[in-house]
């Protein structure tokens, strides 16, 4: 872990003081038997202020995915189920439709990153079984309109889910879960990787309906979710101050790129999240390696769509 990590999106203060007492406290039967998961799932529904059958625990947001895929994208008696995926985008999401047999319809990106409504719904089809979008976007840092989530959850063909990826929302400070009771075909991931700083440990959750997070339960792994992070993750949510602390330096810290650019003289895009997209004006990759031969990682976005001669530069912590 030598060296500067800007390229992941990682709290590079670590996590709350009170995640390591917990872990440390770890007595041998808890890491014996096999995790009790009422307790933290209670947290958690207390944390978003829902009621616990409205949450699936994961192991990390990323795994969410891979269920849900299983869950929704298997192919139809019409041929394979179309999951859209609007650019630039996370790349997860395309592994993850292939590997359960979906076909991914990808929405190129408009010149600005605006949200690409219009061009997501054109892309609907009766096979349409997924729409997975995240917000704010990663690698932009852009936020898309709620009322634009609402619109394609209204659209999509009956069977279909809009999974709403927020590992950025503690940043953004919006959220799509209010508006779910109305949607209940929408599910919502989130990730305590982030902002809580617990990357390492693997935890996240899919919110949404009981009936439509039924099927994805079916195809998580039994357990999937450990003991360390069961404790960890109870221990974070009750530290709220750390998150609220890392969240100002998270603020902060893009102010200083946000100067930087201007200083130099760069395009970049005003973010929600805790990393900011720049436009170097020269090939990314040489960029990221010549400031990696010096011990700061960055992240080459060059080669997503929309994307040419972009970087992606984490907001880490200010001291
Ligand atoms: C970082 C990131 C995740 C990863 O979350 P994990 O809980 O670490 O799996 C998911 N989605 C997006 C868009 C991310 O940037």
């Amino acid at each position: 872990y030598d060296g500067l990590r800007l390229h992941q999106n990682e709290n590079t203060g670590g996590c709350s003081p009170r995640v390591i007492e917990a872990l440390a406290a770890l007595r041998p039967e808890q890491i014996a038997l096999y995790p009790p998961y009422k307790p933290v799932v209670d947290a958690c529904a207390a944390h978003f202020a829902l009621p616990p059958e409205r949450i699936a625990l994961t192991n990390g947001r990323d795994e969410g995915t891979f269920p849900t895929s299983l869950a929704y994208l298997r192919p139809l008696a019409t041929g394979p189920a179309e999951a859209i995926v609007p650019q630039p985008a996370f790349e997860i999401f395309a592994f993850n439709a292939s590997v359960a047999g979906g076909r991914l319809v990808e929405v190129a990106p408009r010149p600005d990153f605006e949200f690409a409504l219009d061009e997501v719904l054109a892309a609907m089809t009766p096979s349409t079984r997924a729409v997975f979008l995240t917000n704010p976007n990663n690698p932009t840092g852009v936020s898309m309109p709620m009322k634009a989530i609402q619109t394609i959850a209204a659209r999509v063909p009956k069977g279909a889910v809009v999974f709403v990826d927020e590992a950025y929302a503690d940043f953004a400070g919006a959220t799509f879960i209010r508006s779910l009771p109305d949607f209940p075909n929408v599910i919502v991931g989130r990730t305590f990787a982030k902002a809580h700083g617990l990357a390492g440990l693997r935890i996240g959750a899919l919110i949404g309906s009981p009936e439509t997070l039924a099927p994805i339960r079916q195809a998580i792994g039994v357990y999937s979710v450990n003991a360390a992070a069961v404790v960890a993750l109870q221990a974070a949510l009750a530290d709220e101050t750390f998150v609220l602390d890392y969240l100002r330096q998270a603020r902060e810290s893009k102010a200083l790129v946000y100067a930087m650019c201007d200083r130099l003289g760069l395009k970049y895009w005003k973010s929600d999240a805790n990393f900011v997209l720049v436009r170097t004006g020269g090939d990314p990759r040489a960029i990221t390696d010549a400031t990696a031969a010096r011990g700061i990682y960055l992240r080459d976005r060059g080669n997503d769509p929309g994307c040419e001669g972009w970087i992606r530069i984490t907001a880490g912590v200010v001291q």
